[in-house]
Formats: C-alpha cells, sequence, structure tokens
C-alpha cells in the first residue's frame, strides 16, 4: 500500500449520483439488504479514473491490476448505503483483496491505515523482510491493515518474490558490473535504474522502497 491522491470525481458520478442513490433508496425501502450494483459504482469510468490514480496498480496490496479489478466500498455499503455512489468512498482492489477482505466487524476500517489518506504515510507502518509484509515498529495500524486485506497471504508473498527476483537479477549486474570495472561507487544511471522499482507506477513498490531504504541505495 501508498499513498494515493485522488483525482476529481468523474463526469458520470456527477451527472447520475442522485438519481442512482435515489433508486438504491428505493430499493432499499422494498428489500433492506438490496446491494447497490456494481454497473453503476463500478462504472468503466470511475474504474478508469480510479485506476489513472493507482497506476492501475490495487490500492490496497499494491498488484498490477491489468487482468481485472473491482471497485471496492472503502466504508462498507452495509453499514454506509448513502455513500454507495460517494466518490471519496470508491477505491480500486484486485479481487483477491476485495474477495478476502475482513469485514469491518472483525477488522474496523478505521483502525487501518487509509492509502488515500494523504496526511498518513503506509511506509511507517509497513515494512518487508524480502517478500515478507510486517507492521513497521510494531504499528497497530498496519498490522491491521495487514490482517484486513491479507496481506501476507500466501499467493501474494509469491507475486512480491517474482518481481524481488527481477530487482535482484539487476542488482547483482550492478554489482559484477563495478567488480569488472573495478569500481567501489555506484553509477547514477545505475542507482536510477535499481530506484526504478520503487516509483509509485511499479508493483509493490513500498517494498522495494524499503528495500532501497534498508541499503541505503
Ligand atoms: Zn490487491
Amino acid at each position: 500500500m501508498i499513498r494515493i491522491r485522488r483525482l476529481d470525481e468523474p463526469a458520470v458520478l456527477e451527472v447520475k449520483k442522485a438519481q442512482w442513490d435515489r433508486a438504491y433508496q428505493d430499493r432499499r425501502a422494498k428489500k433492506p439488504d438490496a446491494k447497490a450494483w456494481s454497473s453503476q459504482y463500478g462504472h468503466e469510468e470511475i474504474k478508469r479514473r480510479l485506476q489513472a490514480m493507482s497506476h492501475h496498480k490495487c490500492f490496497y496490496c499494491e498488484r498490477s491490476v491489468k487482468d481485472g479489478c473491482e471497485v471496492d466500498h472503502y466504508i462498507e455499503v452495509a453499514e454506509r448505503p448513502d455513500l454507495a455512489h460517494e466518490w471519496r468512498n470508491l477505491y480500486l482492489a484486485c479481487s483477491e483483496c476485495n474477495r478476502v477482505k475482513q469485514p469491518n466487524k472483525v477488522v474496523p476500517v478505521d483502525q487501518c491505515l487509509d492509502p488515500c489518506d494523504v496526511s498518513v504515510d503506509p511506509a511507517e507502518h509497513l515494512a518487508f523482510a524480502a517478500d515478507l509484509v510486517q507492521a513497521r515498529n510494531n504499528s497497530e495500524r498496519g498490522r491491521n491493515t495487514i490482517q484486513k486485506y491479507a496481506l501476507d497471504r500466501l499467493e501474494l508473498e509469491s507475486e512480491r518474490r517474482k518481481q524481488l527476483l527481477y530487482f535482484m537479477t539487476a542488482y547483482t549486474e550492478v554489482l559484477s558490473t563495478m567488480n569488472h570495472e573495478g569500481r567501489q561507487a555506484m553509477r547514477d544511471d545505475e542507482r536510477e535504474l535499481l530506484r526504478r522499482f520503487a516509483q509509485p507506477e511499479a508493483p509493490f513498490s513500498l517494498m522495494f522502497r524499503s528495500y532501497l531504504e534498508r541499503h541505503t541505495l
């Protein structure tokens, strides 16, 4: 998870929100547990705007969502049906994070890290040992976030490991070139190459940021 800056509300929401809210209210009046429609809150235009915000990555696990993603309600609709079509409550999740997400009554969302809260940097609460995610300095918010979205699930660890292998291959190559040329210092372009893994558009960038900091790269 990294910090995500919210873009402006997409036009479709500005135009349709009131109508969708009213229709949903009517449906709930007839059937209290009626679900909000993903064809509305998950409209293509909304999805595209959320993808642009996160460089096409899941807001929670930072995996690339090019193969598919879902619009997620940060605050559950079951708790706040009035936020079903509220732009600031719409987040982008890979289908796996959305599926395994712990309900609010198990892990309350207000005790977790919010990627869209610009005042909090998830890097201060989450750290990595290789591909394993941990709560930094035993941060409770970090711990809750890992639990809420199962950021320590095996399938995700193995994806992070794969990405880490690409990085290690590049790093080893840089070190071997330095060795071959009898250099102690890394060239700027070599450092840039490694830092590219930690840029916000790269998958699992927080893991690499953590790694680069630890190795002062
Ligand atoms: Zn995810």
